[in-house]
């Protein structure tokens, strides 16, 4: 898909994003809008899907660690046509709705695994990626894991196990926006640096803007192209981005808008007045 489209779903996408989390009264606007463009770049362009067959045995997997950005990944996937008919009001995180807080595979379709517990999508894409290969299957893995999540020692377990099977299936991407929900990441942990760790551990490593939709698809066909090694593409990303208020303010990890605030990220995100 060509980039100005691209660019002009992830718009909606980020829109659709803060909508419901403002109409759900809670939520996680920060991350979602964060990892916004590389869930665009899947579900639009890179993802082998089938929506109409959400257990289709042959398609890609795909993991969002960072389960808590999930409003992106639901919107995504309502206008990727995985809800019949198109879901309008989301009611995100309300008692009883398929849209919880947390991504959940046993109450919503098209979801590959439940996360929210943060630190298990690599070691789980790992555990994908070997059951591809004992299958004989193609299909890739695909992580999206947070910067901040990396201090989860899970992490590097299911990091040395990839390298360690030579898992050229999975593609890891962190979401590097330098905060996490308390303060930055360098504040917790110091040099914030995953692309050095990565290579460490042995993986293949490509650092990207992760708002650069040419810079995304070139780094997974990069990615697919590098044998014997799994891949992670360290993503550059602005938490918040989009909305300017919310653009790296981390008191948006979570938070709900105002009417006047919704109102302003209905006009930067769509150029409509509310
Ligand atoms: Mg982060």
């Amino acid at each position: 898909m060509e980039t100005k489209e691209l660019q002009e779903i992830a718009s909606l996408l980020r829109f659709e994003a803060v909508r419901m989390v403002y109409e759900g009264g809670d939520g996680h606007p920060g991350p979602a809008l964060s990892s916004a463009d590389i869930v665009t770049a899947l579900y639009f362009d890179i993802l082998k899907i089938d929506p109409a067959n959400p257990d289709w045995a042959d398609r890609d997997r795909f993991i969002l660690s960072k389960g808590h950005a999930c409003p992106i990944w639901y919107a995504a996937l309502n206008e990727r046509g995985y809800f019949q008919p198109k879901v309008e009001h989301f009611h995100l995180r309300q008692l009883h709705s398929e849209f919880q807080g947390h991504p959940s595979m046993k109450n919503t379709r098209g979801i590959d695994m439940t996360t929210g517990s943060l630190g298990n999508g690599i070691a789980i894409g790992a555990g994908m990626a070997i059951a591809a290969k004992a299958t004989g299957k193609d299909y890739y893995t695909y992580v999206i894991c947070g910067d901040g999540e990396l201090q989860e020692g899970l992490c590097w377990e299911g990091a040395n196990m990839a390298a360690g099977r030579g898992l050229d299936n999975l593609i890891v991407f962190i979401d590097k926006n330098g905060y996490q929900s308390y303060k930055t990441v360098d504040y917790t942990v110091g040099r914030n640096n995953p692309a050095e760790r990565f290579m460490a551990f042995g993986w293949d490593v490509q650092e990207i803007d992760g708002h650069n939709f040419d810079e995304i698809k070139a780094a997974v066909a990069a990615a697919k192209q590098n044998k014997g090694k799994p891949s992670c593409i360290v993503c550059n990303c602005v938490k918040g981005k989009g909305v300017s208020y919310m653009e790296n303010n981390n008191n948006w990890h979570k938070g709900v808008p105002t009417k006047e605030q919704f109102a302003l990220a209905a006009r930067e995100l769509r150029g409509i007045s509310l």
